[in-house]
């Protein structure tokens, strides 16, 4: 056992590997951000250029339809009070009443362009709103002057040159001077709109060299942890090869050694029964006391040979079932009745509560559930005192979190146990690892053979427990009733 117990730290649980997994999950969580990271990269490169000529196209709309048609406005009043302005002076000069028929069709026109302007410079911001109403008052101030001077009315009279030509006056003046300044304030507008339109090229410019160089960051990072990742997992596989033959060979050095003990043993045994039958002459009380001992002694010895075998063929994966319908109550029954004898000599109460189901039979080996169970009710009657009580329920419940919660067939063995610390539960189900629950012996490999054998069924076992007051170690079965298609028999894991 010793030999065996050595031989299994031999195999090679790397002590690099955890590291190596560390760097392999951080490598995975790398690929896991850096791979969004990408896709959000390229989303962002095809979407920022939309948002940013989303917010300029209102810019550059306003400086084609609204500042540009303004300035040409502009423009046409200007030239048209230029015209008018000559228009009244050709008048005031030669007395030519043709002159004031085309001051009027200029008026008209002048008319029309400031009344398209207005709306316009509404739009171009309030700075152009007030110089447009600043032309506009000028505007107005001259005309009215036009019409205060009686030109208009003059038709047919020859001009005064020297008075009428005062019309050239400091109005006139300002009404050029405000047209102008109107126009200036559009250029400053228009300039205003285009340095921000520049400013936002420049920014989408640069957002969009900085996303390609982080994609490609990225992408490059990616392809890095692929390559790392795909060595690694050549790693592993080398590694599962190498455990797998380590295994193998454990399992064959196993076999050997079990083999070559339990034929002395069996040997020792055969002489300790001879002795037993008297064929060394009749055993004084206190030699057949030594004598049943020693077989006693040498059957625990092959019982821990049989469970090493068991455990290393299902290390190997070498167990498997052979699923029948079984009808589970009853067998569950006929294994309570095979511990009653034990039960009453350990002074236990032992006994069967009535099964709440599984009704009808469930697909499953009943080879492997006899062994589990007589595992879990020989520790119930080896672990709990004298005086105690073992119960075996079975019933159809919801299974454990492991079982997907699904109905599963629950055989529960409840003792008056000393019970079981916290935090030994998770462990008594490792090989070679026992919990102090008392003086009974044992080498600590029953639950571990036990849960390989419910795992190869598709079950589990659990343990609920309280230091104290007792344990309930409960077989779960997945329901596969004999009607379901068949399944394949299971292999231990
Ligand atoms: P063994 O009984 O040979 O030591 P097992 O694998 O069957 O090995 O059990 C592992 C450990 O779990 C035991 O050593 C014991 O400490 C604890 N244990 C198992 N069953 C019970 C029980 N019914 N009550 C208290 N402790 C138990």
């Amino acid at each position: 056992m010793a030999r065996a117990q050595q031989s299994t730290t031999e195999v090679p649980r790397d002590a690099a590997r955890p590291t190596r997994a560390g760097r392999a999950l951080a490598d995975g969580g790398l690929a896991e951000i850096a791979l969004p990271f990408v896709i959000l990269s390229l989303v962002a490169l095809t979407i920022i250029p939309v948002i940013i000529q989303a917010g300029t196209r209102r810019l550059r709309s306003e400086i084609t339809d609204v500042a540009d048609p303004a300035r040409i406005l502009v423009t046409e009043a200007q030239f048209a009070l230029a015209r008018e302005m000559n228009a009244l002076r050709g008048f005031l000069i030669t007395g030519d009443e043709r002159y004031l028929d085309l001051y009027e069709r200029l008026l008209e026109d002048e008319a029309l362009a400031l009344r398209q302007l207005a709306p316009l410079t509404q739009r171009l911001g309030p700075e152009i709103a007030r110089r447009f109403d600043e032309l506009d008052r000028a505007v107005r101030s001259w005309h009215d002057l036009v019409v205060q001077a009686g030109v208009l009315e003059r038709r047919g009279i020859p001009p005064g040159l020297e008075r009428e030509i005062a019309f050239e006056t400091a109005v006139f003046q300002q009404t050029l001077a405000a047209a102008a300044r109107l126009e200036t304030a559009i250029i400053g507008a228009v300039q205003r709109r285009r340095d921000r339109i520049s400013a936002a090229d420049t920014l989408q410019l640069r957002l969009t060299i900085g996303l390609a160089a982080l994609a490609l960051l990225a992408v490059a990072g990616v392809a890095r942890i692929g390559r790392r990742l795909r060595r690694l997992a050549r790693e592993a596989e080398a590694r599962r090869l190498e455990v797998e033959r380590v295994v193998e060979s454990r399992a064959r050095f196993i076999r050997g050694i079990t083999h070559d003990l339990k034929n002395p043993l069996g040997a020792a045994d055969g002489y300790a029964q001879l002795l037993e039958a008297g064929a060394r002459g009749e055993l004084a009380p206190g030699q057949r006391e030594w004598v049943e001992r020693l077989r006693r002694s040498i059957r625990e010895a092959l019982d821990i040979i049989d469970d090493v075998l068991l455990l290393s063929r299902a290390e190997a994966g070498r167990l498997e079932a052979q699923p029948e319908p079984v009808d589970l109550p009853r067998l569950v029954r006929e294994t309570v009745e095979d511990h009653q004898a034990a039960a009453h000599s350990a002074g236990l109460d032992l006994r069967m509560e009535p099964a709440a189901g599984p009704t009808q039979p469930i697909l499953t080996d009943p080879g492997r559930v006899r062994q589990i169970l007589g595992n879990l009710l020989s520790n119930a009657v080896k672990y709990t005192p004298e005086g105690g009580r073992v119960r075996v329920a079975t019933a159809v419940r919801p299974g454990p979190r492991e079982l997907g919660r699904a109905p599963a067939a629950a055989v529960a063995v409840r003792d008056t146990g000393p019970g079981i610390p916290p935090e030994a539960q998770g462990r008594i189900f490792e090989e070679f690892t026992r919990a102090d629950s008392g003086a009974a012996g044992g080498a600590g490999l029953g639950l571990a053979i036990s849960q390989r054998l419910a795992r190869l069924l598709g079950g589990i076992i659990t343990v609920e427990s309280v230091v104290g007051r007792g344990s309930t170690f409960t077989l779960w079965l997945p329901i596969r009733e004999a009607g379901a298609p068949p399944v394949a028999p299971g292999r231990a894991a």
